[in-house]
């Protein structure tokens, strides 16, 4: 189930890139340039790192828009799943909590884990707090537009962030990182103190 979010999230994503006109973009400025996913890419000189993190987030957005959908449609099959998971599925807050866990456990395994604030320009991919801060938000917006029978959105901040301090405390648990929250300090205090 989760390794699915994953690959949807990521095929979204990349369609996304291609849809929202971002290559189209990229060779207009420079046709020998190509958009890479990878985060120490360097891009041709004369294009800024943060041109590609503009592109990043509106991927990002496309993809969560998609797939927020298909979450609270609750269109994944079930079919292999044991009972006991099948009927925890069910849930809107169970799915939207592994939708993010699965997404955010994405970003973080490919993002950059240690940054400092004057790194951010010279990056091509925004780290996972930042697109993470972008899933709240569409998150947020479109379940108040398209309200869910039963499911009070004024949880929603609480469910995805406990979904991101579960990840970072997987993380810890099997790697010689400790928990860092300090990219949340950078969007949000209020947030990051509730992390
Ligand atoms: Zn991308």
């Amino acid at each position: 189930m989760l390794s699915l979010f994953c690959i949807n999230y990521l095929t979204a994503h990349e369609y996304g890139h291609i849809v929202l006109g971002h290559i189209d973009h990229l060779i207009s400025l420079k046709p020998s340039a190509i958009l890479f996913e990878g985060i120490s890419y360097v891009l041709p000189k004369d294009i800024s790192p943060i041109f590609q993190q503009i592109k990043e987030f509106e991927a990002d957005s496309y993809a969560i828009n998609l797939l927020l959908r298909q979450v609270c449609a609750n269109a994944m099959s079930a079919e292999g799943f044991s009972v006991d998971i099948a009927d925890k599925l069910k849930s809107l807050e169970v799915r939207l909590y592994l939708w993010n866990f699965a997404v955010y456990t994405f970003w973080r395994l490919f993002g950059i884990e240690k940054f400092s604030y004057d790194d951010l320009p010279t990056l091509t991919h925004p780290p996972p707090a930042f697109r993470q801060e972008v899933a709240m938000g569409i998150a947020r917006t479109s379940l108040r537009v398209n309200p869910q029978l039963g499911y009070d959105i004024s949880n929603l901040p609480h469910l995805l962030q406990r979904s991101v301090l579960d990840v970072e405390n997987a993380f810890s648990v099997i790697s010689d990182q400790p928990v860092n929250m300090d990219a949340y300090h950078y969007i949000s205090r209020k947030n990051a103190n509730a992390l």
